[in-house]
């Protein structure tokens, strides 16, 4: 099963993409992490898209659509991906029609109103990936490996705002891109996290 969640920053699908990726045992395949991993691995791609992330932009279309391309040749992309973050423009959607078919298109619909604070309160453990909220997880100690905990430079909020116009511009024609294409399934992303779950496992079964 080819998978694509889509939705604007803070909607939780790299939460959600988590959880139905291993419930459905495919590759999970956030480019946002990839980039980020490109940036501390000090490569020319990490440096190249480090100016774009910093600013709230997309990194240009080519530059995203190589690294996709490659990705979902991988061997544990044989039992299908989950894509979290791609496509984020109708060109990559385009790109991606002529590589793969894709089965279903998972919007995550967040009122644009709870988004700055949800996004802005995130913090990651920069030594083993676990995510938390200051709202729910004060402390910034992670529990699971007792790391400092940090908050993304492009989740601040001056950097949030742009990344929000961006995502209203560019990306939120795909809803309409892929309704039109039948493979969309809208989701109310303003519920508990166990509640949206459910939506998407009972959304992806119908
Ligand atoms: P994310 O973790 O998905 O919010 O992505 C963080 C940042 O990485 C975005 O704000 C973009 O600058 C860049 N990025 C991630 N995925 C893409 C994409 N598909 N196209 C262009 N830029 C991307």
């Amino acid at each position: 099963m080819n998978l694509i969640f889509l939705g604007p920053p803070g909607a939780g699908k790299g939460t959600q993409a988590k959880n139905v990726a291993e419930t459905y045992q495919i590759a999970h395949i956030s480019t946002g992490d990839m980039l980020r991993t490109e940036i501390r691995n000090g490569t020319r791609l990490g440096a190249e898209a480090k100016a774009y992330i910093d600013r709230g932009e997309l990194v240009p279309d080519s530059v995203i659509i190589g690294m996709v391309e490659q990705r979902i040749k991988a061997d544990d992309c044989a039992n299908g991906f989950l894509l979290d973050g791609f496509p984020r423009t109708t060109k990559q959607a385009d790109a991606l029609a002529e590589l793969v078919e894709i089965d279903k298109v998972v919007n995550i619909d967040v009122p644009s109103e709870v988004l700055v604070p949800r996004i802005s309160g995130r913090r990651t453990c920069p030594k083993c990936g676990a995510g938390y909220h200051v709202s729910t997880h004060p402390s910034d100690i992670c529990d699971q490996c007792g790391a400092k905990l940090s908050q993304r430079d492009d989740d601040r909020e001056e950097t949030v705002k742009n990344r929000l116009v961006v995502y209203a511009e560019k990306t939120a024609p795909l809803i309409a891109y892929y309704e039109e294409r039948g493979k969309l399934i809208t989701i109310n992303g303003n519920q508990t996290i166990e509640a949206v779950a459910a939506d998407i496992v009972k959304g992806l079964s119908e």
